[in-house]
């Protein structure tokens, strides 16, 4: 997945454009203007997603915020999100005033839909999909649980990018979709993120919203007028032009990231014990990690750690990680905040210490992931294949 790996002369070219002309602003300066990256990169995103309309942001996290605020959802508005996902989806969520109501994965490693229909109440206004570690939810059984209750889906893309369910590329699926181009994602702006949706109403809120209420219409930036209220989570015209070379490069990217993981996985799979995780019916995976269960959660967290004394690294054991798994997210349980947070955060978030994820630790404790880089070269990634299999083997012989 690490958009750290592979940039150079076209990234480059890129950026040097922008350098000569000054002009590091994505608004604005029409008269020195010689570019418009954030633009290009908006066109290309749509044309690769399938989707009509594309607001490029300041990060991933921005997209989520702003994803949200297009669609209307503000202070006491719930958002049912998973308990495996990165502290970002409830930092977007309490941004807003609303509420992270989280529930239950499934062997998808993404939201449980069952525990999905038990959290809506009146106060529900959305369901946010996360697809975690280039795998994605079921979507069609989240879609129908949205149209029955009147409720926005909103897919969390950041970590599945060039994905697709159903023949969509993944984002494009729900109401609107998010991004991030972070510096360890598939493709990367250095920082960056963007909103994707065919609704035009939420476009045209997002484009206004993520820069300060400004309704971009005629050519004085000065002039313009502020139909509501917004924020600044704008892009700059230097990170989008790293991300316009990046964009081109997302095939070709996936296809590294397919062969790579097809040859761990096949490795694995010669492993009786080893089972991999569920994707969807009609889904096709990004490729960015391979993820694996192991019989027991003693299992996995002795073969993770075998795997890191091995040398073998990038393996991520999610149950026991600070940014990832509910459990060590005491600053949410206890709302630990610098100044206060509104009345209806106060009041709605459920008590998180007593909540039952039994049902998320049952796969979650079970779990490796193994980060996919584009940069292993033939030898490398066969040690690997081989370091990987021996190791766990190991493992699952000394347990027996
Ligand atoms: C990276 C990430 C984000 C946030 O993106 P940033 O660009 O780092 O703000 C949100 N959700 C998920 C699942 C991510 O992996």
């Amino acid at each position: 997945m690490p958009g750290f790996e592979l940039f150079g002369d076209k990234e480059r070219a890129h950026v040097n454009d922008v350098l000569d002309s000054g002009v590091l602003m994505r608004y604005g300066f029409d008269g020195a203007r010689t570019h418009w990256k954030a633009k290009e990169l908006e066109n290309a995103l749509a044309d690769r997603m399938g989707i009509k309309h594309v607001q490029l942001v300041s990060s991933g996290t921005a997209a989520l915020t702003v994803a949200l605020a297009s669609a209307g959802v503000g202070a006491g508005d719930e958002v049912i999100i998973p308990n495996f996902t990165f502290v970002a989806t409830f930092e977007s969520i309490l941004a807003l005033g609303a509420i992270p109501i989280m529930v239950n994965i499934d062997d998808t490693l993404t939201l449980d839909p069952e525990a999905v229909k038990l959290a809506i109440n009146s106060k529900t206004k959305a369901i946010m999909p996360v697809h975690m570690c280039g795998s994605m939810a079921d979507l069609s059984a989240l879609k129908n649980i949205c149209d029955t209750y009147g409720l926005l889906l909103i897919e969390d893309a950041c970590q599945a990018i060039g994905g697709s369910y159903q023949g969509k590329p993944l984002g494009s699926y729900g109401d609107l979709g998010c991004f991030s181009f972070d510096y360890v994602k598939t493709i990367t702006c250095g920082e960056g993120g963007a909103v994707v949706t065919n609704n035009a109403t939420y476009h045209k809120n997002a484009d206004h919203f993520s820069d300060h209420g400004h309704d971009h219409i005629g050519s004085d930036r000065g002039a313009e007028a502020h139909p509501f209220l917004g924020y600044n989570y704008r892009i700059s015209e230097l990170h989008a032009a790293v991300g316009l070379a990046q964009i081109a490069r997302l095939d070709d990217f996936i296809a590294i990231q397919k062969k790579h993981y097809s040859v761990l996985r096949d490795a694995l799979s010669k492993i009786p014990e080893v089972t991999f995780r569920r994707v969807p019916e009609g889904g096709v995976e990004s490729y960015a990690f391979l993820n694996f269960f192991l019989p027991t959660a003693a299992l996995a967290k002795n073969a993770h750690t075998a795997l890191t004394n091995g040398g073998v690294d990038a393996c991520f054991y999610w149950y026991d990680n600070n940014w990832h798994y509910h459990k060590k997210w005491d600053h949410l349980k206890n709302l630990k905040s610098l100044g206060s947070l509104p009345k209806e955060v106060k009041d709605q978030l459920p008590n998180y210490e007593t909540t039952d994820f039994s049902k998320s630790d049952h796969w979650m404790g079970r779990t490796i992931s193994c980060l996919i880089k584009l940069s292993w070269d033939t030898a490398t990634l066969e040690k690997r294949a081989t370091d990987m299999t021996r190791i766990i083997s190991e493992v699952l012989a000394q347990e027996s």
